[in-house]
């Protein structure tokens, strides 16, 4: 396995690759790599002949009253994950690597941005949709992964993808859960011991709803109330959004008459917890 810190030097590892016509396999990630992590590199893996695994965590995608300084950094451990699930190449630029020239030019996808943790994190999926071209553009690969967990962000980027006519296949990968049904996130390890006891209720509360629907509900306000219902009642929550959205445009619903996304942003203490689930 190969890391590479520079931007010529993540293309020179790929040359030989790229004459040969071998289908290179991105996973960007912000590193601190758990299991979910670990499921979007074997998905690659299994599919392409090089795998390179992206570590950076992108100070434009952070709001300024947000985690970014805090954000948990582990990268000796990341790279022994990445070596053992069969990563080629790591590329791990520093911040001055990757915004070399202050950035004037972004993406963004307006409308599939717009709800969500879009109306509560103003110039997130900007600094992702931004830093996820850039890695397309840098890396050149065929195919990049993508976990579902991160519902609203998959949108973007396909949608990106598809406006732009970027030439990459994006693949999306289900949400990996504890055991318990929490959906694993490098944000979990700020819970304390008892906002850990209660952060599986999130994902319990999108079931409840999505149980609903099944039994034949198609009045997304009821649907959303039962989730609330659940949510409220733990006192160690503060509920930022629950919603029932289209999958492709990420828009609130108010009947429900197809494959929908149940989605919600929870506050554990000073954590941000998102998650969804399909009906
Ligand atoms: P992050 O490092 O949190 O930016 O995540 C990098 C990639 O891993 C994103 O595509 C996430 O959606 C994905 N990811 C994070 N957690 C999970 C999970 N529990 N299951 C599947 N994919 C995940």
């Amino acid at each position: 396995m190969e890391v590479v810190q520079t931007v010529n030097d993540v293309r020179k590892a790929l040359l030989s690759a790229r004459k040969s016509g071998t289908v290179i396999g991105l996973v960007p990630t912000m590193g601190a790599l758990h299991a979910g992590h670990e499921a979007l590199i074997e998905a690659a893996r299994r599919k392409c002949g090089v795998v390179v695994v992206s570590i950076f965590v992108n100070p434009l995608q952070f709001g300024p009253n947000e985690d970014y300084q805090r954000y948990p950094r582990a990268l000796v451990k990341d790279l022994g994950i990445c070596r053992r699930h069969g990563a080629d190449i790591v590329f791990n630029p520093s911040v001055d690597e990757m915004y070399r020239t202050p950035q004037l030019t972004f993406a963004e996808v307006t409308r599939v941005s717009e709800d969500l943790c879009g109306k509560f994190r103003p110039g997130h999926f900007r600094g992702v949709a931004t830093v996820v071209l850039k890695l397309f553009n840098i890396v050149r690969a065929n195919r990049a992964y993508f976990g579902e967990k991160d519902m609203q962000q998959l949108a973007v980027i396909r949608r990106m993808v598809a406006d732009l006519n970027v030439p990459i296949e994006i693949i999306g990968v289900p949400t990996v859960r504890e055991a318990d049904g929490l959906a694993i996130s490098s944000r979990n390890e700020y819970l304390n011991p008892a906002e850990r006891r209660v952060a599986p209720v999130l994902y319990h509360a999108l079931q409840e709803a999505a149980g609903r629907i099944r039994s034949g509900e198609r009045d997304a306000a009821k649907v959303r109330e039962t989730a609330m219902a659940i949510l409220r009642a733990e006192p160690l929550m503060r509920v930022e959004y629950v919603e029932i959205v289209d999958p492709s445009e990420i828009q609130p619903l108010s009947t429900i008459s197809g494959p929908v996304r149940i989605a919600a942003a929870v506050w554990i203490g000073g954590t941000r917890l998102i998650d969804n689930v399909g009906n």
